[in-house]
């Protein structure tokens, strides 16, 4: 399992298949289709789990008292399996969505904005997701 460590607000952050981001939006990664080789960006310093002690670890987790040990590292500067994007990836939390609104006629108010929404797995510089609930007229981000 890898993570990264964001050194601008400390926030650890698990890798997934999809982009995330740490808390402050600086540091980000992702796995890519093998869920093997990952790409982080920004300053992130990627972690590691090794799995078969954390699962172990987990798997023998006490009632009380301290829980089992399992090994962490720091991946280091040069990893076949890691890839240091320098793009800025764009997240709902550093790039919300802009949405201006205009009053209809008879009441109420029509949003407009851009439709960030179009994602790849592939896509080198990831973009949020965005989805209109029909029902409410709600604006979420959907993944
Ligand atoms: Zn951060």
């Amino acid at each position: 399992m890898r993570l990264i460590l964001s050194s601008v607000c400390q926030d650890i952050v698990r890798l997934h298949r999809h982009p995330r981001a740490c808390e402050c939006g600086k540091c980000w990664g992702y796995y890519l289709e093998d869920g093997l080789r990952a790409v982080i960006g920004g300053p992130a310093i990627p972690l590691g789990f090794r799995n078969d002690e954390f699962v172990m670890a987990l798997r023998s987790r006490p009632i009380e008292g301290m829980g089992s040990r399992f090994a962490a590292f720091v991946i280091p500067h040069i990893c076949d399996t890691v890839t240091v994007e320098t793009k800025r990836i764009r997240t709902s939390a550093t790039d919300p969505l802009r949405i201006a609104t205009i009053d209809a006629p008879n009441g109420g108010a029509i949003g407009i904005t851009f439709a960030p929404g179009k994602r790849q797995p592939t896509t080198p510089e990831p973009r949020p997701c965005v989805a209109m609930d029909r029902a409410s007229g709600s604006v979420s981000e959907s993944c």
